[in-house]
């Protein structure tokens, strides 16, 4: 607690994968331990995809005309064989940092910030291409199909795309560029290419058709035209959790870790027994599955690092009304302003503080400007708000980086065991496995032991088994800010009791809440998946 309570007293410097609207991070796998004999993973994803569509489409959640619209929805297609999303197997995990802490635009993971990154990717291949076929070029042209036409509008989907296109990197783009795209949608933006010069607007980005036979519900394709004439042309897939696919994709060949593990009690041997420390086993197996370097690993922890308290500054230091039929207004730069004249106490300030960073990173995500998937979209503002709080306490950047290197495991033995997706086991698999992350986060960059860490993510993640995902009107707003706060602020109260308890003594472990988590996500009612069909998505009335 003296630990949060310092978070006060420092001053703010300022502050899924899933095949729906919202945010998840779905990685299209089942949870481990999950049987289906009745409700296959492919019939969910037709659900929460017509579920969605429908929601998005009436743009109001009154319970009557939002399960009509569900029963009159279309189903979805199937999601292809071939998709390298679709044939991942199970083993000891190898999934790696870059996979799981990506950048981009929120607010989500699907349809903003994988077709971001896919237009990025168009973008960077067109301008490798021989000189004398660019200076024929006259246009560039993306095709949205399927759920990224049907619901891209509300989203910000055209001007993700339109902004990768224009060369900016998913990772970098600054906020005001997205907003500029939003606010001045005739504007002509010029894109050099090689030899030639491009004008792009977002008509450039075509909202074609919402129903056929493609590879993946989010199917989209580039093109360079000259005239009519298709100079190159590339069929993509935003596969869930801002992945993209493509038409041949290889999934990158991968090395295989030095420590094998797939559950938390594998890891007991290496951190108990052998002393080795969490993050020096995270390091070394990165290195062995990527074949990246240290440096290039530290590289990348930093500058998710700068991007999240860069999200959270910039969330402190706006107050809008966020996009969408909710009409939601922001809360956290005024949380801060209000910080320096309340009566709350130190108590008060400490959950104060950290919320509004929970809120602003949340806020942020709403807005469409860029965040981290930390497991996912609607969760991203958990552990922005954890390190910034860190920051706060002037934790060294050595440690916050072995901070996320703990974090990751989390969020990996939670993807690997059960899932990350609301549209598979609701926001206890998101804002639950944030909340847990964040947990782990400060126990290892405060230099807990790798008992404490555990327990602490074992706390956080206890305390959100059951919660259900019902977002309002479908957007990622309402819970999902709010949630993002509570999520940090849990994450603090996690570590504060568990590290002042006997370690030994807490009677629940990690893998066993993992398995918990698993099965309360194979038992829960679909209309708690991400679906909006069900608890606040169909309390809350807007029109
Ligand atoms: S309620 Fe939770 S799981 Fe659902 S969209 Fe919001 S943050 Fe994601």
């Amino acid at each position: 607690m003296d630990k949060l309570l310092k978070v006060i007293n420092s001053p703010a410097s300022g502050c899924g994968s899933c095949h729906t609207t919202t945010c998840g991070t779905c990685t299209t796998e089942a949870p481990k331990s999950e049987v289906r004999p009745t409700f296959s993973r492919r019939d969910l994803g037709r659900a929460v995809l017509a579920a969605s569509v429908s929601t998005l489409l009436i743009g109001c959640s009154d319970k009557a005309s939002t399960e009509k619209a569900v029963e009159a929805a279309p189903a979805a297609p199937a999601l292809s064989p071939d998709l390298a999303v679709v044939q991942q197997s199970k083993g000891p995990i190898i999934t790696t940092l870059e996979e799981f802490y990506k950048m981009g635009p929120g607010p989500s993971s699907s349809h903003t910030m994988g077709p971001m990154r896919i237009t990025y990717d168009f973008f960077q291949r067109v301008s490798k291409l021989p000189e004398d076929q660019l200076k024929r070029a006259t246009a560039l042209k993306v095709h949205l199909f399927g759920s990224l036409s049907a619901t891209g509008k509300g989203h910000g989907t055209d001007r993700a795309s339109l902004a990768g296109l224009l060369g900016k990197a998913p990772a970098t783009c600054p906020p005001e560029f997205l907003d500029g795209l939003a606010n001045n949608p005739d504007e002509v933006h010029k894109v050099t290419i090689g030899p030639t010069t491009l004008n792009l607007t977002l008509k450039d980005v075509i909202f074609d058709a919402t129903k056929g036979e493609f590879h993946h519900p989010n199917t989209m394709t580039a093109k360079l035209l000259a005239g009519n004439e298709t100079l190159y042309e590339l069929e993509y897939y935003s596969v869930g959790g801002g992945f993209i696919e493509w038409k041949g994709y290889k999934p990158p060949d991968k090395g295989q870790p030095k420590y094998i593990f797939e559950h938390a009690r594998d890891l007991k041997k290496y951190l108990i027994d052998d002393k080795i420390p969490l993050p020096k086993l995270l390091l070394v197996n990165e290195m062995a599955i990527s074949g990246k370097s240290e440096k290039d690993i530290w590289e990348f922890i930093d500058q998710v690092t700068e991007v999240m308290v860069r999200g959270v500054d910039t969330g402190l230091s706006v107050e809008s009304v966020l996009p969408g039929p909710i009409k939601l207004h922001s809360k956290a730069a005024a949380m801060q302003r209000n910080l320096k004249n309340t009566a709350k106490g130190e108590a008060g300030r400490a959950v104060t503080r950290v919320a509004s960073y929970g809120f602003a990173m949340g806020e942020e995500n709403a807005r469409g400007h860029i965040i981290v998937t930390a497991p996912t979209a609607g969760s991203a503002g958990i552990i922005p708000a954890v390190v910034k709080s860190l920051r706060d306490l002037k934790t060294s950047q050595e440690k916050i980086r072995e901070g996320f290197l703990a974090a990751a495991a989390i969020g990996y033995l939670c993807k690997h065991n059960a899932t990350l997706s609301g549209a598979e086991g609701g926001c206890q698999a998101e804002v639950g496995v944030g909340s847990s992350m964040g947990a782990a986060m400060i126990a290892q960059a405060l230099g807990a032991g790798p008992k404490v860490v555990s327990n602490a993510a074992e706390s956080a993640l206890e305390h959100h088994l059951g919660m259900t995902c019902d977002p309002v009107a479908g957007y990622v707003q309402v819970p999902c800010i709010e949630r993002c706060a509570y999520g940090a602020v849990k994450a603090w109260t996690a570590y504060c009791i568990a590290s002042e308890e006997i370690p030994e003594e807490r009677r629940v472990d990690l893998d066993t809440t993992i398995d918990a988590m698993s099965l309360t996500a194979k038992e829960m009612n679909s209309k708690y998946k991400e679906t909006s069909e069900g608890g606040l998505a169909v309390s809350v009335v807007l029109c």
